[in-house]
C-alpha cells in the first residue's frame, strides 16, 4: 500500500493551546495507559458529542487515547473545544487536530502509535443536512471511513468499532428493528445510505484482512453535550428562550432515545469484545412520541411549549425501535437510564451550561433538592458505568 508519510511533518494538537487549533507538536509524546491492563485506542470524532464521552470513559478506566478530530463546522467548533477540555488535561490523552481524509496525517498518527483498536466516530451526522449536501456526506462518511479502514489494514490494527445508525432501517422496516432482518437496504436519506455503506465496506475489510469489526447502530443519542441541532437539545433551547417550537409532523412519530452513558457503555463493551464481524443495535427498546417528549421537556424547563406544527420533512422516518437482544447477549449491554431520568440530567446540564454562557437568571430554576437528585443520579449512572467497564 502506498505510504503518504513525509518524515518531519508535524501533527497538529489542540492539547496545549486548544483555541489556536493548529499548535504544532515538536516531540513525539510517549503515550502510555495509566492502568496495568490498559490499552491504547484511536478515537476519531473525539471532539464530538459521543466521541468526547467515549474518550473520557476510556481514560477513566486507565486506557490511553489518541483523539482525532477536524473540528468541522457542522456546528460551532467552540462547542467541540469545550467538549475536549476535560480529557485534554489527562496524561494518557493526545488530541490530534486533523481530517480523517488526510492520508499523510493518518500515516503519522498510525506510524507513531500502535493501536489496540480504533473507535471510528468521525462523520457528518444528521439526516436533514445530508439531503442538502449528499456529496459532502459521501466524501466524509464513505471516503473518510475507507481511509480509516485502509490505514487500519496497513498498520495491522486488529479491531475496529464503527459508528453506524438506526437510520439504516429506513421508513419501511418492521419494529422492533433486528440487525439480521435484512431490512437495512432501503435508506430514507443520503446520511443513512453512507452509514449502511460503511457497514458493508467494513465487512470487506474484515473479509480481506481478518480484523474484527463491530458496527454499532446507535439509536438517537442524547445527554450532556448533545449536538445543538438535535431534537431534545433544540426543543430545550427553544422552550427555555420562550420561542415557538417547530414540530415536524403531528407529533405521533416515535423514537428510541438512548442516553449517552448507555451508548458509551455499549461502545466500551464492543471495544473489549471483538467477535468476528458484527452489527449491534444500541438502543433502549422503549419509544416515546414526539409530542410526549416535548411535554416532558417543557415540564422540566418549567415553561409551556408554544408548538407550531409543520409537515413531516423529507428523510424523516415514522419510528425507530431497537431490538437489543444481540447486544445484550454478546456484549452484556444493558441500558439503564430511562427517558425521564435522562431528560432531567440533560435539562439540568443545559441550564448549568447556559448559565456559564450567560443565560438570563430566570432560566436557572433548579431547586437544591433537584440538584441533589440529579447529582445522585449522575453519580449512580457513573458508578454503574464504571462497574460495567471493569
Ligand atoms: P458529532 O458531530 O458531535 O461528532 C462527530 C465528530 O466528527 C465532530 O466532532 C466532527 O468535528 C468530527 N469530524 C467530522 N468530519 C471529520 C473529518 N473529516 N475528520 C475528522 N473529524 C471529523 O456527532 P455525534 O452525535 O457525536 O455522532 C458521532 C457518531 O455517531 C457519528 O458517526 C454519527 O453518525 C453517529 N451517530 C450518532 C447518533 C446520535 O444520535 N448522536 C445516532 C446514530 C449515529
Amino acid at each position: 500500500m502506498e505510504s503518504y508519510a513525509k518524515p518531519g511533518s508535524r501533527l497538529h494538537t489542540t492539547a496545549a493551546a486548544i483555541d489556536a487549533f493548529a499548535t504544532t507538536l515538536d516531540d513525539v509524546v510517549d503515550l502510555r495507559p495509566t492502568a496495568p491492563s490498559g490499552k491504547t485506542y484511536l478515537v476519531t470524532g473525539a471532539a464530538g458529542f459521543i466521541g468526547s464521552h467515549v474518550c473520557q470513559a476510556l481514560l477513566a478506566r486507565g486506557d490511553a487515547v489518541v483523539g482525532l478530530d477536524n473540528f468541522d463546522d457542522a456546528y460551532s467548533p467552540t462547542i467541540k473545544v469545550r467538549n475536549v477540555q476535560r480529557a485534554s488535561t489527562h496524561p494518557a490523552y493526545r488530541l490530534v487536530h486533523g481530517d480523517i481524509r488526510d492520508g499523510e496525517l493518518l500515516d503519522q498518527v498510525f506510524g507513531e502509535t500502535r493501536f489496540d483498536a480504533i473507535v471510528h466516530l468521525a462523520a457528518r451526522a444528521g439526516v436533514r443536512p445530508s439531503i442538502q449536501m449528499p456529496t459532502l456526506y459521501d466524501a466524509v462518511n464513505v471516503a473518510g471511513t475507507t481511509m480509516i479502514l485502509e490505514r487500519a489494514a496497513a498498520f495491522g490494527v486488529e479491531h475496529l468499532v464503527l459508528a453506524s445508525s438506526s437510520s439504516v432501517y429506513g421508513a419501511t422496516s418492521t419494529p422492533p428493528f433486528r440487525e439480521d432482518a435484512g431490512s437495512a437496504d432501503h435508506p430514507s436519506s443520503p446520511y443513512a445510505a453512507t452509514k449502511r455503506a460503511n457497514e458493508i465496506a467494513a465487512y470487506a475489510f474484515h473479509h480481506l484482512y481478518g480484523s474484527t469489526v463491530s458496527c454499532l447502530r446507535f439509536f438517537t443519542v442524547y445527554g450532556p453535550r448533545q449536538r445543538p441541532e438535535m431534537a431534545i437539545h433544540k426543543f430545550t433551547r427553544m422552550i427555555a428562550a420562550g420561542e415557538q417550537v417547530t414540530m415536524f409532523g403531528d407529533g405521533s412519530s416515535t423514537r428510541d432515545y438512548t442516553f449517552v452513558d448507555d451508548i458509551v457503555a455499549g461502545v466500551l463493551a464492543a471495544v473489549d469484545r471483538p467477535n468476528g464481524y458484527r452489527i449491534y443495535n444500541l438502543g433502549t427498546t422503549s419509544t416515546i412520541a414526539l409530542s410526549q417528549l416535548i411535554s416532558k421537556i417543557s415540564a422540566l424547563v418549567g415553561r409551556d411549549a408554544d408548538i407550531a406544527c409543520l409537515p413531516t420533512q423529507d428523510g424523516d422516518v415514522p419510528t425507530t425501535h431497537a431490538d437489543i437482544s444481540l447486544a445484550r447477549r454478546e456484549l452484556g449491554y444493558e441500558p439503564s437510564i430511562s427517558i425521564d431520568v435522562g431528560l432531567a440530567i440533560f435539562v439540568d446540564w443545559f441550564i448549568a451550561d447556559r448559565a456559564v454562557r450567560h443565560l438570563p437568571a430566570e432560566f436557572r430554576p433548579l431547586s437544591s433538592r433537584r440538584i441533589n437528585q440529579v447529582v445522585d443520579l449522575a453519580d449512580s449512572s457513573a458508578m454503574a458505568l464504571e462497574g460495567r467497564a471493569s
